[in-house]
């Protein structure tokens, strides 16, 4: 089988093509690097469709593995930069990509890459930019977190994750999937559950389902505070410890001899101080922060 085998308007997302190209390149798979490559076309399809693309917009990447989504989007986008950690794909991708000349292959650890720097070299003639991606599962959080704080000018972010994962980022107050994630993703943007997605759908398959995940990014966050790092702080006081209460563990920012002042604040606040950390609403997390900043609690 010749390179050009490989390139645009091949389908690389098919069980027989990924096999072909990994043999060719005698490519093993790293579970350290979460390589789970996608091998249904449909699921495809509805990322892509999720992502709402359009010549005049970007993609970015996370992980392309060896290409099959990033073929995708190159039909799809005006432009797509894919960014990827293992050297060994890079020869891959290349030649997977030789014939798309709105792809670049950057290579490096998109947790140590300078998005705002990419940003203006890869997408400075777009309208707007989407984040999609089938991530690695072992980086989904802080990928996820790097994307939300960077102030990035992201359109949405459609990305594949463990289905445990996208469930704690969709939750609402009241259960055991709600926590710091699910505030932090919904503090900036609108969630939707795309599709589940079974293990059959991978190579090598993982061990856990998976579903894709729509973050809408909103115009401004869900609730208005006017100190954001004190609003997480305050977060992720509140989940320290599941178990303990929203007064016992936000002891930890107040000190244990303003513990009763403390309760007070919160009942002033309309929070019953033996609450929860996973029951209050984000509008009651910033009633609570402005509280706990005009106290002096917080600076
Ligand atoms: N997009 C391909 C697909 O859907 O078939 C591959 C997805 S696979 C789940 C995750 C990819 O992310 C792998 O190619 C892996 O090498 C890459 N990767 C892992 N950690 C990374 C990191 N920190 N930065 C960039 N890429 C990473």
């Amino acid at each position: 089988m010749t390179p050009s085998n490989f390139r645009a308007g091949a389908d690389i997302a098919t069980p027989n093509r990924t096999k072909d190209i990994i043999r060719k390149h005698g490519f093993t798979f790293k579970k350290s690097l979460g390589q789970n490559f996608l091998i249904d076309k449909n699921i495809l399809d509805k990322i892509v469709a999720a992502a709402e693309l359009s010549p005049a917009k970007g993609a970015l990447e996370i992980g392309p593995g060896i290409g099959a989504l990033t073929e995708r989007l190159a039909e799809e986008a005006g432009r797509v930069a894919a960014v990827e950690i293992d050297t060994r794909l890079i020869p891959i991708l290349r030649d997977v990509m030789a014939e798309r000349d709105n792809v670049n292959i950057v290579h490096g650890d998109v947790l140590k890459t300078d998005l705002h720097r990419l940003w203006k070299e890869q997408f400075a003639s777009c309208e707007q930019v989407s984040v999609v991606a089938n991530l690695p599962y072992y980086v989904t959080t802080p990928i996820i977190m790097k994307l939300l704080e960077e102030g990035l000018p992201i359109e949405s972010i459609v990305v594949m994750v463990q289905k445990e994962v996208a469930e704690r980022m969709a939750a609402k107050p009241g259960g055991k999937d709600y926590g710091t994630l699910s505030i932090a993703v919904q503090y900036y943007c609108e969630p939707q559950l795309v599709c589940i997605v079974p293990s059959g759908s991978f190579i090598p398959a993982p061990n856990v389902d998976s579903a894709v995940i729509k973050l809408k990014r909103r115009g401004e966050p869900a609730v208005a505070v006017r100190n954001e790092a004190a609003f997480f702080k305050v977060v992720h006081a509140a989940f320290a410890q599941r178990r303990k209460t929203l007064q016992n563990n936000l002891s930890q920012l107040a000190g244990k001899e303003r513990k009763q002042e403390l309760g007070a604040l919160l009942e002033s606040c309309g929070i019953k101080p033996e609450r929860r950390g996973e029951t209050l609403t984000l509008q009651e997390y910033a009633t609570l922060t402005e509280a706990l900043l005009e106290a002096g609690i917080l600076s």
